[in-house]
């Protein structure tokens, strides 16, 4: 049995303060609940007042990028083992935003998963296609590629600990969300490829999030879904009462 993951990516938005307050506000909202996951993925400058306004309650915490490389010379850049250290259990990887903003390659992909699993961070594989590449009927083969590439060389023991996100550019941020059916194809074929590449029991416990414009109007729509374990949200997830809506899909 797969346990539900909502977790919200709120890119770069959020001081400190407004942080603090947030988080606050979801953990009166939601409080103990213990059937979902929550998760919620704040700027590296928040983490520090994120992991302390999180303490105690179910709400954990992560970051949304990270360096492959465990210290050294790189200007701008974060280590796992710093996110570690304020407090960070996840870590998004291969965001499309970074894919496509900032130039981030499946190699470089595959070296970031590698060095969240060294240091016990759970990785978040985001992949998806773009609107072109859909029309071009491309889905299978470029989520496959991204697949194949990010997951390059990880042992059997790795790969039971990471988390898949299929998130399709073309819905993220855009008000347009893949129809239920059409998200829940892409989790079948994803989870498949698992099947085939390792086997049945990693297929079986991967859990597979969908992200693109969820929002508490058509969450349960998506979890209903048998491949849906989840969600990783972006614009709904600043609000601490439309996020408590999205975890609380299922009352
Ligand atoms: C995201 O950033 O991963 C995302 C899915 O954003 P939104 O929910 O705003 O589409």
């Amino acid at each position: 049995m797969r346990k539900p993951l909502i977790a919200g990516n709120w890119k770069m938005f959020k001081t400190q303060a407004e942080t603090r307050d947030t988080l606050r506000r979801l953990d009166e909202l939601i409080g103990r609940l213990l059937e979902v996951e929550v998760l919620i993925c704040p700027p590296f400058t928040s983490l520090p007042a994120a992991r302390r306004a999180a303490a105690g309650t179910v709400i954990q915490i992560g970051a949304q990028n990270l360096h492959w490389e465990e210290k050294g010379a790189f200007t701008g850049e974060v280590s796992a083992a710093m996110l570690i250290d304020c407090g960070c259990s996840h870590v998004l990887v291969g965001h499309s935003e970074r894919r496509q903003l900032f130039g981030e390659d499946d190699a470089g992909i595959n070296r970031k998963l590698k060095k969240a699993l060294s240091s016990q961070l759970v990785p978040i594989l985001c992949v998806g296609e773009s609107l072109q590449e859909r029309e071009a009927e491309r889905v299978e083969e470029v989520i496959e590629g991204q697949l194949q590439q990010g997951l390059k060389g990880l042992t059997a023991q790795e790969i039971s600990r990471i988390i898949v996100a299929y998130e399709p550019v073309w819905a993220i941020g855009t008000g347009k969300t893949a129809t239920p059916e059409i998200a829940q194809q892409v989790h079948a074929m994803i989870r498949g490829w698992f099947e085939g590449k390792y086997s049945s029991v990693a297929a079986d416990g991967l859990r597979i999030l969908y992200g693109g414009s969820v929002k508490p109007g058509n969450v349960s729509g998506l979890m209903a879904q048998p491949d849906i374990d989840g969600a990783l949200v972006g614009g709904a997830s600043l609000e601490a009462e439309s996020f408590a809506a999205l975890v609380s899909y299922q009352r």
